[in-house]
């Protein structure tokens, strides 16, 4: 049944109508023997850019992943397509190993999932690729577990670099959601994929709205943004375990089903919460970090931080497990300065090398500078992966619900005096000690109790001082090189001199100050949110009803079944014969033959 039609490929067996974005060029790419690496968000369709290859190209495409619930997932949803896909990896039984194996030795594998520990270890590598061309492709998704400077570095995946060595003529896909500019460079180098085409999709994720919020004591903020999502599954994210736990509970007492998931329980309970997430809907999860790759359920509706992240690309990766499936999903979070020293603490016990803490504390300034600009978020968010936004994007509190900001002009030109007097070479927290008129040794020491920027910025707290100097850095006023190690020093001079001068008009949006615990409406625009109007509707509750028994008697995820998407086209669309059930997206041939009499027995009964 083998074709070498791409596009016939996508729609027979995938049942999908056209590709996305850049995904025909890479299959065609790929197809023709070419390796290169792509970078797309969560969501952008990674996994079809190898799948459909690997339909298409003779032999056996070895697809290395880390994890093994999204092996697992995967292999399911491509037997369900019909696919000859296995799996292997520590946690099968030896039967199940055999059973793959045996199958691999006959020849009948179109696709295999393994993990890199398991693919380099042995001799698995020369017993599929007895001959080379018994390979058709090696996909190495998560690449930026390659690379130190990527936020989920793994030792093992440094191995990789073999492959290119070993199999000169096989083509390699490195895929990942997540990679700034000097992680893509990073993974090229390991994965010899130098000379290779990159495949850059967009890093924009329109369906998810992004509101940041001013944190508050207590969890009334939290609540309140939950009450708006009842009944839809979501993560919340915390920074410890004890404050998962709390929070658990204060959920549960809510009348949430909610469940807690950190490293600190048993993996046997972590499994559970992790399957019951999968397989239900209106879940919310309440975890640390340590519940998060592997996590591919695509109707995630919401993502809540009450704690900072520790980066940028953590914050990313996180927010984008919610809307995997294209549809309206918020990633939310409160802020506070009070996260910030910790933060800084964890990263400077965490025994890592000063050459890393220092990346990790640049890392973690431009997530500050992120949650207290102005504006639109989303150009922000884009721009630090290296993208323009022209115009901004409406579906962020930035565009949704501008904030007056106040005339920061003259306290930026006693921040920079202050900079400059003390000679371009401390950090944030002494310039701010100067600004304050603080009595502190180092001051003392220093003699910079003389200098006339000495006590002048009474008008702010230290707070709000810090905010307004990582602006000014985002704002390129100011620099902090890696080679001054947290110190700060002017920027391009024509940023910096009208701003000296007071020229320059700065109106800039400061946090709160500390000691007043002002009362910010939580309210969103709740309005437009498409999950909500959906769930009275009776055909798409009867699809759906159908949908969770089938997944329960198959022991598989609902959306192994049928995502969401397909449920609500077909909800719209109706379709009243097999033939117009073809043509829905996300149903191609194994499904409709498996399915479709069902889906028609359940349409005809609603109507
Ligand atoms: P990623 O791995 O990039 O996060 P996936 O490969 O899981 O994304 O794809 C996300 C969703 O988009 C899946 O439900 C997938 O079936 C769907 N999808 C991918 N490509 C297409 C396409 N060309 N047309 C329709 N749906 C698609
Ligand atoms: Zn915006």
């Amino acid at each position: 049944m083998s074709s070498s039609d791409p596009v016939e490929v996508l729609q027979r067996v995938f049942g999908y109508a056209s590709f996305r974005g850049p995904q025909e060029a890479i299959v065609r790419h790929v197809i023709s023997g070419g390796s290169g690496l792509v970078l797309m968000p969560t969501g952008g369709g990674k996994s079809l850019c190898y799948q459909v290859p690997a339909l298409c190209r003779p032999g056996l495409a070895v697809v290395i992943s880390p994890l093994i619930a999204l092996m697992q997932d995967q292999v399911e949803a491509l037997q369900q397509l019909g696919i000859a896909a296995a799996a292997l990896h520590s946690g099968l039984e030896a039967e199940a190993a055999s059973a793959v194996w045996r199958q691999l030795q006959a020849g009948e594998l179109q696709l295999l999932y393994v993990s890199p520990e398991r693919l380099l270890s042995g001799d698995l590598l020369e017993r599929v690729g007895a001959g080379q061309s018994a390979i058709s492709l090696f996909a190495i998704d998560e690449a930026h577990c390659v690379s130190q400077w990527g936020h989920d570095f793994r030792p093992e995946y440094r191995q990789l670099d073999q492959l290119a060595k070993r199999f000169p003529q096989v083509p390699r896909l490195a895929l990942t959601a997540t990679a700034d500019p000097r992680t893509q460079s990073d993974i090229r180098e390991r994965l010899g994929l130098e000379h290779d085409a990159v495949f850059l999709a967009s890093f924009d994720r329109p369906n998810i709205r992004y509101l940041l919020r001013h944190k508050q004591a207590g969890n009334g903020q939290l609540l309140q943004f939950l009450a708006e999502h009842r009944g839809e599954s979501g993560i919340v994210y915390a920074r410890s375990r004890s404050r998962v736990d709390r929070l658990t509970a204060e959920l549960k007492a809510a009348g949430y089903d909610a469940i807690p998931y950190h490293a600190g329980l048993e993996a046997e309970a972590r499994r559970q919460a992790l399957q019951r997430f999968r397989l239900g809907s209106g879940v919310v999860v309440v975890a640390t970090i340590a519940f998060g790759m592997g996590i591919d359920k695509p109707d995630v509706r919401f993502v809540a931080h009450v704690d900072l992240p520790k980066s940028l690309e953590a914050y990313y990766q996180e927010t984008g497990r919610a809307g995997r499936d294209g549809l309206a999903a918020v990633a939310w979070m409160a802020h506070g300065a009070g996260d910030i020293p910790q933060l800084r603490r964890f990263i400077d016990d965490s025994g890592a090398s000063e050459e890393q803490k220092r990346i990790e504390h640049g890392k973690l300034e431009a997530l500050i500078a992120y949650s207290e600009a102005s504006g639109c978020r989303r150009q922000l968010l884009l721009r630090h992966f290296g993208e323009t936004l022209a115009e901004p994007c409406g579906n962020c509190d930035g565009c949704l619900e501008p904030q007056a900001g106040s005339d920061c002009r003259v306290a930026a030109q006693k921040a920079l005096s202050a900079v400059y007097r003390t000679g371009q070479r401390f950090g944030s927290a002494h310039v701010v000690d100067v600004l304050l008129g603080g009595n502190t040794e180092r001051i003392r020491s220093l003699g910079h109790d003389q200098l006339s920027v000495y006590g002048i910025g009474k008008e702010l707290d230290r707070g709000q001082w810090r905010a307004l100097l990582r602006q000014l850095v985002s704002l390129g006023a100011l620099q902090s090189p890696a080679e001054a190690k947290g110190g700060l020093c002017f920027g391009a001079a024509e940023l910096v001199q009208p701003l000296l001068r007071g020229e320059r008009e700065l109106v800039l949006v400061l946090p709160p100050p500390a000691k007043e615990q002002r009362r910010r409406s939580a309210g969103t625009a709740a309005a437009g949110h498409a999950s909500a109007m959906e769930a009275n509707d009776p055909v798409l509750l009867a699809l759906k009803t159908w949908r969770r028994d089938q997944a329960r008697e198959q022991g598989v995820p609902p959306y192994v079944v049928f995502h969401d998407r397909t449920l609500v086209e077909l909800a719209a669309v109706r379709p009243t014969s097999l033939a117009e059930l073809g043509g829905v997206s996300g149903i191609g041939s194994a499904k409709l033959e498996r399915y479709g009499t069902a889906l028609l027995d359940v349409l005809t009964a609603v109507a």
